[in-house]
């Protein structure tokens, strides 16, 4: 059995070079992270096309996705660049990103948060330094609660507050016009509340499907609205776990998950997947667990970050993650999908027949599913029935055939046009052939839109022998 749960590895200075991209891939990154938080547009368009080459070399669609800063609250600067809090300091908190004077600190956004009053907390470099607020009157007033050193620039939280943040800022309008023109496959939106802003996002965007980062408590209440306006749903558990309490994550990470699952899109576990691995040339045991949890609770996509992107042991965190979920993934319950679910968002009729496409292999035992797509969203759609078949998503589409290698069990297969949907058949059955896929005479269940090439909505399936030579095929050559 393949891998079905896709990775995501985010680049960065540990693996800034041809070959360690290289070796990421051969390692099982299927999806590569590009941080437009760090970086210059020159760093990442260098690495998109170490990995187009690196993809290229070893024979296997991997996608792109730029992952944009979106509107984070942080702090401003500071003259040496950081200070030192103690618990018990007081400080005045000021709006903006300058650099602060003594006792004083900057956070942006400070004068958007709604009723800021004594007793509400702050929280400094994802909740290891915390405030709170002391008086009101004479400027912002707080006392130091967790003290530690803060340099310029670090991430800042108020949670249980609502704080009024732009959708997307200027550096993110220029760094997804950047993005656009390097041909990045998919967009991360950082940040954002309401399905609204996941909408000025792909505004901006050329068709490139746009997954939501949930780091916010807003936008876990909003998550219905944004799970049917995104193509995809991250569970950012770094900014979240600071917004609402950690030990509330474990919980709202199964929730997400099934609410994005059931809304037929895509569903990623993000942040310290293996965190002790950043030095370590192993996982914790409770770090393996973490991963194969998200497995069973159905993600599509697990997500690694610092582990990559600055860590001791990169490829390494790739193997062991490629490891665990292979291992997660005998489970048989994972691949059974509730008898009465039914993905019945926008693309009904596709949907049903993806549904009737998977039930046919579970209870034919085929283990070969293939579907022919132009945008990636039949190939989505089969994904989100779990089929314990693999997916073929056959496209003639290049980006297309790179998104889909983000989508749960689906390899991308890159195919010519043809006139009539038996030629297409019969290319895709010999294409399966040839790669070693299937033996000549095997069921493989089929899955098109008919007529071909006319944007027809997926309607046909079909259960195709291959090498038969006739598409419909269960009649015997010659
Ligand atoms: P980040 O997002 O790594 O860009 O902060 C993920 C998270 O917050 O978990
Ligand atoms: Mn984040």
């Amino acid at each position: 059995m393949r891998r079905k749960t896709k990775i995501i590895a985010t680049l960065g200075p540990a693996v800034a070079n041809a070959d360690a991209i290289s070796r990421l891939v051969e390692a099982g990154m299927d999806v590569a992270r590009l941080n437009f938080s760090h970086g210059t547009h020159e760093d990442h368009e260098q690495n998109l096309r170490w990995v187009g080459e690196a993809s290229e070399k070893h024979g296997r669609s991997v996608a792109v996705l730029q992952d944009i800063q979106g509107p984070k609250i942080r702090v401003g600067t500071f003259p040496d660049s950081a200070i030192t809090l103690s618990a018990g300091d007081e400080v005045s908190l000021l709006s903006g990103e300058d650099e602060a004077a003594r006792g004083e600190i900057f956070i942006k956004y400070l004068d958007r948060v709604a009723n800021l009053g004594p007793g509400d907390v702050i929280q400094l470099l994802d909740g290891r330094i915390s405030l709170e607020i002391a008086s009101m009157e004479t400027g912002i007033r707080a006392t130091v609660i967790q003290g530690g050193q803060l340099s310029d620039r670090q991430g800042a939280a108020f949670p249980g507050l609502e704080v009024d943040l732009p959708a997307i800022t200027d550096k993110d309008r220029d760094d997804l016009r950047a993005g656009a023109e390097m041909g990045v496959d998919l967009v991360a939106a950082s940040f954002v509340g309401n399905a609204g802003d996941v909408r000025s996002v792909r505004e901006l965007t050329d068709d490139i499907p746009v997954i939501a980062k949930l780091e916010r408590t807003v936008a876990y209440r909003a998550l219905d609205e944004i799970v049917r306006e995104a193509d995809g749903v991250m569970v950012a558990r770094g900014d979240l776990g600071v917004e609402l309490s950690w030990a509330a994550l474990p919980r709202v990470q199964k929730d997400i998950i099934a609410r994005t699952n059931a809304g037929g899109k895509i569903s990623i576990t993000a942040t310290e997947m293996l965190e002790s691995m950043k030095g370590s040339f192993r996982p914790t045991r409770a770090e393996v667990t973490d991963v194969a949890n998200a497995v069973f609770d159905g993600t599509d996509a697990v997500m690694l970050s610092a582990e990559t992107a600055i860590g001791k042991y990169p490829v390494r965190s790739v193997e062991v993650m490629n490891v665990i979920c292979r291992e997660a993934e005998k489970s048989p319950e994972l691949h059974l999908i509730a008898e009465d679910t039914f993905i019945a968002h926008a693309a009904r009729f596709p949907s049903a027949i993806a549904k009737a496409a998977v039930e046919v292999t579970h209870n034919l035992g085929i283990t070969n599913l293939a579907c022919f797509t132009e945008t990636g969203s039949t190939a989505r759609l089969l994904s989100k029935y779990r089929p314990a078949a693999d997916i073929i998503a056959f496209t003639n589409n290049e980006p297309t055939f790179r998104r889909m290698a983000g989508y749960w069990g689906v390899r991308p297969r890159l195919i010519g046009r043809h006139e009539t949907t038996d030629d297409l058949i019969i290319a895709a059955g010999d294409a399966l052939i040839a790669e070693g896929a299937v033996e000549p005479g095997e069921h493989v269940v089929m899955v098109a839109g008919i007529p071909p090439n006319q944007g027809a909505q997926t309607n046909l399936v079909q259960i195709h022998r291959v090498g038969s030579g006739m598409a419909g095929g269960s009649a015997r050559r010659g």
